[in-house]
């Protein structure tokens, strides 16, 4: 376990479908920290805009986003060990997960303004550290401090596998294609915004995961966070 004195930010970023949340969670239980999923907070902000009709096939109605933004509360509760995201107090968990979300989400994310607000809000919540944040620019935008950044990588090919295998376990109707379709997309578009564009910090460490067992990947990451804490 981690003294308070040594507490730090932890930031994991990487391409879509990587398993840096399941890294970042389980990281996060072992070392008794806070975690925060970043990407919930830009699906939830989706969510809304879709409900709210502001988005038209892929068009979002950026001006009317924005002067909406103030209505939007994004919070989270611990479940049953797991973490849900709440959208001005209802849970939405299982909806931001969705394909419908996910193929607007990368276009909700481009928009400075909605970036400005949420991670105004993701700094908020690691001003007392202890915290692991995944992310696409967590290393870079929100935390350049950070004193642990790890950048995780895999090919397009098995993150879309994995991506798949996920939704046909939880019963969500989806074909490979359609999958791996989605990830390019949000490579593309996260790669090439303006605003933060996904890049690795040049001071994260690189982890290619595409040939390690979920165990492994954990081990790695749990040897990294007693390294860096054992210079402190
Ligand atoms: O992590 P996840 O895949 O759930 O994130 C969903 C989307 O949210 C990403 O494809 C990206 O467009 C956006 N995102 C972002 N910055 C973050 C986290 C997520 O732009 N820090």
């Amino acid at each position: 376990m981690t003294q308070e004195k040594n507490s730090i930010i932890i930031a994991i970023d990487g391409y879509s479908s990587s398993g840096k949340s399941s890294m970042a969670k389980a990281l996060a239980r072992e070392i008794g920290y806070r975690y925060i999923d970043s990407g919930a907070m830009y699906r939830a902000v989706t969510l809304y805009a879709m409900r709210n009709n502001l988005i038209d096939e892929g068009i979002v109605d950026e001006a009317a986003l924005i002067a909406q933004l103030p209505l939007i509360k994004i919070d989270f509760k611990v479940e049953n060990e797991s973490q849900h995201t709440l959208l001005n107090g209802e849970d939405v968990e299982t909806e931001i997960r969705q394909l419908p979300v996910s193929n607007n989400v990368s276009q909700v994310a481009a928009i400075p303004a909605v970036r400005h607000a949420l991670v105004a809000m993701q700094q908020k919540l690691g001003d007392q550290k202890g915290i692991v944040m995944d992310g696409r620019d967590i290393g870079t935008t929100v935390f350049p401090d950070a004193e642990m950044k790890v950048f995780v990588n895999a090919s397009a090919e098995t993150r879309a596998r994995r991506r798949y295998q996920e939704l046909i376990d939880k019963g969500v109707s989806a074909t490979y294609e359609e999958v791996l379709a989605n990830v390019q997309q949000r490579d593309h578009i996260d790669e090439n915004r303006s605003e933060s564009p996904l890049r690795r910090a040049h001071d994260a460490v690189n982890l290619d995961n595409s040939s390690m067992t979920i165990e492994e990947q954990n081990a790695w990451l749990l040897d990294l966070y007693n390294s860096i804490i054992n210079r402190l």
